[in-house]
């Protein structure tokens, strides 16, 4: 069977169990090379957002500037992506990026009086569906008269360029005894609901295929 006709019918995909982060689903009458695009474009092919510029405005954590630009990146950040583009397919095609393409969150600790850990919570987002999907994660520890002031911009991108971007944290694909049948499980990293990463996986894997059909006529031509 073609994935295409795989994607005009999901019946093949049959909801095993599913959770707001976890869902497995069996995939029927679908060969083994194509399941298996299909985890891999779950695990890192689906575009989620992520930080991806930091600017320090103030630090005198113990932290270097590298050292929490780096943990800022990798905060999973809630993603809707229906109202967002990739910086590549956006229209404005700007360096610097647009409210379409582009999120920024900004973070003021203010000064400490006393030692206390900076949480993901103080992240403030421009845009209310786009920011971190725990309040609870540590950014750094400050102590008396410590600061970090910094405005970080995120953007959609994809696991395959950084692990930053990955959609899922567990892909797998498991046997079971019939032919051309196996079961999926997504493990998401809360940046989108298990569901939306294999509809986009799906989405993803036909448009590719789309596209290597049309390189293969064009060779042909
Ligand atoms: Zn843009």
């Amino acid at each position: 069977m073609d994935f295409k006709d795989f994607l005009q019918d999901l019946s093949s995909l049959e909801v095993i169990n599913k959770d707001n982060q976890k869902m497995s689903v069996k995939l029927k009458d679908v060969s083994l090379q194509y399941a298996n695009a299909l985890r891999r474009v779950c695990l890192n092919g689906v575009p989620v957002f992520a930080i991806d510029t930091v600017d320090i405005i103030e630090n005198s954590s113990v932290l270097p500037d590298e050292g929490l630009a780096h943990r800022l990146g990798l905060i999973p950040i809630k993603t809707d992506l229906s109202r967002f583009n990739e910086p590549s397919k956006c229209d404005c095609q700007s360096e610097s990026g647009c409210s379409n393409c582009r999120v920024m969150l900004v973070l003021d600790s203010g000064d400490s009086d006393v030692t206390r850990t900076v949480l993901s919570n103080e992240l403030s987002s421009e845009d209310d569906s786009i920011k971190p999907i725990s309040d609870k994660i540590s950014i750094v520890q400050l102590t008396q008269g410590q600061r970090i002031k910094v405005e970080c911009y995120a953007r959609l991108g994809r696991g395959t360029e950084h692990a930053k971007w990955n959609s899922a944290n567990i892909s797998t694909l498991t046997d079971t005894d019939k032919k051309d049948e196996s079961v999926l499980t997504v493990e998401s990293t809360g940046a989108l609901s298990p569901e939306q990463i294999i509809l986009a996986g799906v989405d993803e894997v036909s448009n590719r295929l789309v596209e290597f059909k049309d390189m293969i006529n064009q060779i042909k031509e």
